[in-house]
């Protein structure tokens, strides 16, 4: 009962500062990414972003909207008298959740109705999954083994921002530390997101001096034989990457795409020869994430599993992500349709023709592992992503 009643005064704003605490020792307990305290007419919504994907949590009273947002302004060192300008600041986290989170950033929004903030949360704890334990479909992991074991060609790994790239990408570059000591390993990255034993690893700054190509260019002649770029942006770090895949370094990089496909028409858009694209590429991998089922809630429907809420999983009724991919290689095929200057819908006809499993089949094996649910499937594929460029 001295719950329920702590609970009521909390919810009536008489406790602001309490509040606010609870709400953030929550989320950090929950792992979310974001905190959005949303105002609307006659609420302030509480929205937790749990695995990629933004849940309500609680509607406050529109009473104690302003004393909340106080709150977090206060924390913020940010001006509480100023309703009506936009403000940035930093969160000041003490005790236990200190110990978890290594930095709170605040962002506040004046809107009609009132103030909107996203507390935005980052986490000391380190994704080190080894390669082995990402969820790639076993012959994809020897795949990608094998070509982390090669000297020379480029491996590109697409997807949309918080598509797990980087922890994919950090994974095989700790492979290729313990499996093959005494390589020289160079990473350009921006910023620098996981720490890698035994990898140099060079923070961009792609406004300053430090940006891709100048990086890559004076790199190359570091004499590495692994090379890591963050991501390939533009047509001089394509070139330059290209460049080095094809003269003695195994390489790899990000592309913002939503297919394999996508991606080698990309490079051959920013410039890229047919040829070049041909001989250096060894193979592009599309990947995603997409939550798991809570195990404690999920409930059977027909022959798959359906997703319930509980309190382990705060009501969304995921817990946790796994990933699914799909994964091309170059073979003779490919390269004389792409040296024939083949358009997307060639390029993936010839896959389909090639019985590719695209990104969607390899999800359907954990929707019927009862890992996801084909909802969750279709949320993280995006309807026709497949063949957006
Ligand atoms: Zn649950």
């Amino acid at each position: 009962m001295a719950a329920r009643a702590q609970d009521n005064q909390r919810r009536n704003g008489l406790d602001a500062v309490a509040l606010v605490d609870d709400l953030l020792a929550q989320a950090i307990r929950a792992g979310a990414s974001d905190v959005h305290f949303e105002p609307t007419a006659d609420s302030l919504v509480v929205k937790f972003r749990l695995d990629g994907v933004l849940s309500p949590m609680e509607s406050l009273p529109a009473a104690v909207a302003d004393n909340v947002v106080s709150r977090l302004k206060v924390l913020g060192a940010l001006l509480t008298y100023r309703n009506d300008i936009p403000q940035e600041g930093r969160l000041e986290i003490s005790g236990a959740s200190a110990e978890v989170v290594s930095d709170v950033r605040l962002a506040i929004f004046p809107t009609i109705h009132g103030q909107r903030a996203v507390v935005r949360l980052f986490y000391r704890r380190q994704d080190l999954l080894r390669l082995d334990q990402l969820g790639f479909a076993p012959p994809m992991e020897r795949a990608l083994q094998a070509i982390a074991a090669q000297n020379q060609g480029i491996l590109l790994l697409t997807g949309p921002a918080g598509s797990g790239k980087s922890t994919t990408l950090a994974a095989i570059l700790r492979h290729i530390v313990s499996t093959l000591p005494g390589k020289s390993i160079v990473s350009l990255e921006d910023p620098v997101e996981i720490r890698i034993e035994g990898v140099t690893q060079v923070p961009i700054t792609p406004h300053g001096q430090m940006t891709f190509p100048t990086a890559l260019r004076s790199l190359l002649r570091q004499d590495p034989q692994v090379l890591m770029i963050g991501e390939i942006r533009d047509a001089e770090t394509a070139r330059i990457a290209i460049e080095a895949g094809l003269t003695g370094h195994l390489l790899m990089s990000t592309m913002h795409s939503g297919a394999p496909a996508g991606a080698l028409l990309r490079l051959l858009e920013m410039g890229i020869e047919p040829y070049q694209v041909t001989s250096s590429i060894s193979a592009v991998v599309n990947q995603r994430l997409v939550r798991r089922l809570c195990e404690k809630c999920r409930r059977p429907a027909g022959d798959q599993y359906e997703a319930a809420g509980c309190d382990e999983c705060l009501g969304t009724g995921f817990k946790g992500r796994v990933l699914i991919a799909e994964m091309v290689q170059l073979d003779s095929g490919l390269r004389k349709a792409i040296l024939a200057k083949a358009d997307m819908e060639e390029l993936e006809s010839l896959l389909r023709t090639k019985g590719h499993a695209t990104i969607r089949e390899d999800g359907r094996r954990l929707v019927e592992a009862g890992v996801t649910t084909q909802a969750e499937l279709n949320r993280a594929c995006g309807a026709g992503d497949a063949h957006a460029p």
